[in-house]
């Protein structure tokens, strides 16, 4: 089968010939008809985040099954699919606590060291990105990476949910779990972004405000349910939002009035995983609210945050993957969809094939895309 092949960091993709193996007792070969090209790849391409090569990234897909492995009751051949980074495996404590995103015993879902590697080129192997690799013609995948869903959803749109949808709209209902009436801000539109939005729109925020520095974006923002935008290219944000949701408040003069002045939002919300916008996410909650990181902040960096801060009951939480239970959580954001609730249509701004992953790399960098979607056929 033709796959993307990553060589290593800063150097482009090629397209190669790959070998998929046969689907072992609980594993699922699954025909790719959509991968959505997230953001989180390109960290791996810039090398923010290592990773082992060759490999097949990719971790946004949807797909049809084509074969089952024997013990694998849940799925049969033709079932329409979504693939999930959160493959769990069911018994562990965090999958029982309710938290199969947490799994702390993947190596359950995956093939032992001396198995015969699910993806291999010239006798090879190549590494498995998020025990998925998406941006392949076929994925040979454990079953707990997958949920089944309704052919009522065109699989671009459902293949969108495989990871930006879930993990924007996630981290606002099942993460921060916003209250109705809230004010949110949301730093960073692109796919998690919009979805954070759409998320705090769907949970019934009263204000939502998008920051981002691309005037393009804050457009989208707004189509999606955005309140208010914030461009953070010639404004300080922080200062921006802080007007927005309580204008006339008044700092005081002393230091107990100015930590407690009823400045900021409810809820922040961090989508791009840069250190600085992380820490202005802390600055723009007001006393008592939660400020939650969902981007990946490159390894190494610490995020600094002012101590006092801490005396007001501010918080600041991380998520991982919008705290799914995915197999809950997708099939309800597809229902969210055929109502007309959440905007999937227009979060694709580009349809591509295989060989353009490199170009969908570089229309994201500079902020032109919502979301570039790899078609194949
Ligand atoms: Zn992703
Ligand atoms: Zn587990």
């Amino acid at each position: 089968m033709k796959a993307a092949i990553f060589h290593g960091p800063h150097q482009p993709l090629t397209i190669e010939n790959v070998d998929i193996d046969e689907p072992q007792d609980h594993e699922v070969l699954v025909r790719t008809a959509a991968s959505g090209v997230c953001h989180s790849d390109l960290h791996f391409v810039e090398g923010l985040y290592p990773h082992p090569a060759p490999a097949i990234l990719g971790h946004e897909a949807a797909g049809v099954v084509e074969k089952v492995g024997r013990a694998v009751t849940y799925l049969k051949p033709g079932d329409h699919v979504i693939s999930c980074p959160s493959v769990f495996c069911g018994y562990c404590d965090e999958c029982m606590s309710g938290h199969p995103n947490r799994c702390s015993n993947r190596k359950a879902t995956q093939r032992g060291k001396d198995d015969k590697p699910r993806l291999s080129m010239n006798g090879k192997p190549v590494a498995q990105f998020a025990d998925l690799s998406t941006y392949a013609e076929k994925m040979l995948l454990h079953e707990n990476a997958l949920v089944k869903i309704t052919d009522k959803i065109p699989l671009d749109r459902a293949a969108l949910i495989g990871c930006g949808v879930t993990t924007g709209v996630g981290a606002v209902l099942n993460t921060a779990k916003i209250e109705p009436g809230s004010t949110v801000a949301v730093f960073g539109c692109g796919g998690v972004g919009l979805s954070a939005i759409q998320g705090a729109k769907i949970a019934g925020a009263r204000m939502i405000i998008a920051v981002d520095q691309f005037e393009s974006k804050l457009a989208m923002a707004k189509r999606f349910g955005a309140t208010h935008t914030v461009d953070a290219s010639n404004t300080d944000p922080v200062e921006a939002i802080r007007k927005i949701a309580s204008p006339g408040s008044d700092e005081g003069s002393d230091l107990l009035s100015a930590m407690t002045a009823s400045q900021g939002v409810d809820y922040a919300f961090e989508a791009v995983g840069v250190k600085k916008l992380a820490e202005q996410c802390f600055e723009a909650i007001k006393p008592g609210g939660t400020a939650t990181i969902i981007g990946m902040i490159p390894v190494g960096q610490k995020v600094e945050l002012d101590g006092p801060k801490f005396l007001t009951e501010r918080k600041i939480q991380g998520t991982m993957m919008g705290g799914n239970r995915f197999r809950i959580d997708m099939p309800r954001y597809i229902d969210y969809y055929l109502q007309g609730r959440l905007n999937l249509d227009d979060m694709i701004s580009k349809r591509m094939r295989l060989e353009d992953v490199n170009e969908a790399f570089r229309a994201m960098k500079a902020g032109e895309v919502a979301r570039s979607v790899l078609m194949f056929n």
